[in-house]
């Protein structure tokens, strides 16, 4: 729901700090998630993940959530499927340019991260590189492949993913990026 997902954004900060009690809580479960079995939770995560997610994001089940490194605005509502962004097509007022009537999910998603600070490690991580989307993983539980990806266990496409590496000079690049999206908010308020 569009407001909704809109609220998450100037909540960033806030759902991000629950996220991640959440995220390892359910890497702490794993003993009970491995005796009951991955394959047999897939269906009730990924429900329960549809329905939450869904209503706070709009989230299409990609499978391989970046709502963390994304201020809390889901990529995959972005017309292009873009996952890294904002694109050079933003309009003036912010919106974009696919749908004029909506704001670009990309400026929400600065707008997300430095309202969880752009200098604190959950807000830099806008700066990581997002992968393109593996399509295999469409549909299934991104909580489930986050416990299994720290467990060292193949995710439900079979990958083995590897913890994003370091960023060197992360700092320094944020700081150039975020004054390019303030003055293009500023642009905005004009
Ligand atoms: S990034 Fe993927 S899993 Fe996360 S909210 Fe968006 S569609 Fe859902």
């Amino acid at each position: 729901m569009y407001p909704v997902r809109l609220w998450s954004v100037r909540h960033a900060k806030g759902l991000n700090t629950f996220y991640r009690a959440f995220e390892k809580a359910l890497i702490a479960l794993h003993p009970v998630w491995n005796r009951i079995g991955y394959e047999k939770l897939e269906k009730p995560f990924e429900t329960a993940e549809r329905v939450t997610k869904g209503f706070l994001f709009d989230c299409q089940m990609c499978g391989q959530c970046a709502l963390s490194s994304t201020g809390m605005s889901c990529p995959m509502n972005c017309p292009k499927s873009l996952r890294n962004g904002p694109c050079g097509g933003v309009r003036e007022n912010g919106h974009c340019e696919v749908k004029p009537e909506m704001k670009c999910v990309w400026v929400q998603a600065w707008d997300g991260a430095a309202r969880m600070g752009l200098k604190a490690d959950s807000g830099s991580k806008i700066l990581d590189v997002q992968r393109t989307v593996d399509h295999r993983l469409k549909g299934k539980s991104s909580w489930l492949r986050v416990v299994r990806i720290a467990k060292g266990l193949k995710d439900q496409a079979g990958n083995k993913p590897k913890p994003p590496a370091a960023k060197p000079g992360a700092t320094k690049d944020l700081a150039a990026v975020s004054a390019s999206v303030q003055a293009k908010k500023e642009g905005q308020a004009a």
